[in-house]
């Protein structure tokens, strides 16, 4: 079935963390001045301004930081999703990154809850970071 949802909008700084993606891999800039892990990438660090930057492969795991749960489709494509989470998850190097929280009921989603990662293959050339709870 054809994929009709938005895709991953790539550019320069962003393009490791989709092709990490596509080999389901979390892959996020460390700063090697200060050992920084972040998230949008950049080209220098937020914190100290180096622009020494090594690639590091986060373990998958982290914590509900955020979340909502949608019942109003603001694009058609997710109207069969609904209702769905949008959720901020802190993983355990640092970063927060949006992401969906599935496997599990919208109303059993809570801040501070463990997730895992988990891959949605969406096309044969991308792969979506989701978010399940971890068992
Ligand atoms: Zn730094």
């Amino acid at each position: 079935m054809e994929y009709t949802k938005p895709l991953p909008a790539v550019n320069a700084d962003n393009e490791q963390f989709w092709k990490g993606c596509a080999d389901h891999e979390l892959r996020f800039q460390k700063c090697t001045q200060c050992g920084f892990v972040r998230w949008p990438a950049s080209i220098i660090c937020p914190e100290c301004h180096s622009g020494d930057t090594e690639l590091i492969r986060a373990n998958g795991k982290g914590t509900v930081y955020s979340f909502v749960v949608y019942h109003v489709a603001y694009h058609p494509e997710f109207k069969d999703d609904l209702p769905y989470v949008v959720a901020l998850v802190e993983l355990d190097e640092g970063p927060r990154i949006l992401s969906n929280i599935v496997g599990c009921a919208p109303g059993d989603v809570a801040c501070d809850m463990p997730v895992e990662v988990v891959w949605e293959d969406i096309t044969g050339e991308w792969s979506l970071p989701k978010f399940r709870p971890l068992s």
